[in-house]
């Protein structure tokens, strides 16, 4: 089935079932009737991390950071413009790693910020560092 795809809702955390067709006409969610992408930078933690990750045929991109990191706050403005560009074809998770130390620990997150990008609750691949946007959305382009 590539044709249709389970795309969690970035309001209530809902799982649809969306036509791939349908993604890019901003749908809505089937059970909260707000629109799935209303929110295209998603915060998680210990508690909706690994739903949201097995949920979600898209890929995901996912940031872990810390308050404390000064390349963290440097970054956050390039991943909110990037998501934006890559609506309906990434999703974009910040994962705060002092709230949700258990997910990061899991995900052996030792350097801040680090990016994982996730397929399937699968990792596919990660990078340790901030980016600037043209290479942050080269890289996120092949997936
Ligand atoms: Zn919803």
């Amino acid at each position: 089935m590539t044709d249709s795809l389970f795309i969690t809702c970035s309001q209530c955390g809902a799982k649809n079932r969306l036509p791939a067709s349908k993604l890019s006409d901003a749908p809505n969610c089937g059970k909260c009737k707000q629109s799935i992408f209303s929110h295209s930078v998603i915060e998680l933690d210990d508690s909706n991390f690994q739903r949201f990750i097995q949920n979600n045929d898209m890929p995901i991109v996912v940031d872990f950071w810390a308050s404390w990191c000064g390349p963290c706050q440097h970054f956050a403005p390039v991943f909110q413009q990037t998501s934006t560009l890559f609506l309906d074809k990434v999703r974009f998770v910040k994962v705060n790693t002092e709230q949700a130390q258990q997910t990061a620990a899991m995900y052996g997150i030792r350097s801040i910020p680090s990016l994982l990008v996730f397929k399937n609750g699968k990792e596919l691949t990660r990078q340790a560092g901030a980016m600037d946007q043209s290479n942050f959305t080269r890289w996120l382009s092949q997936f």
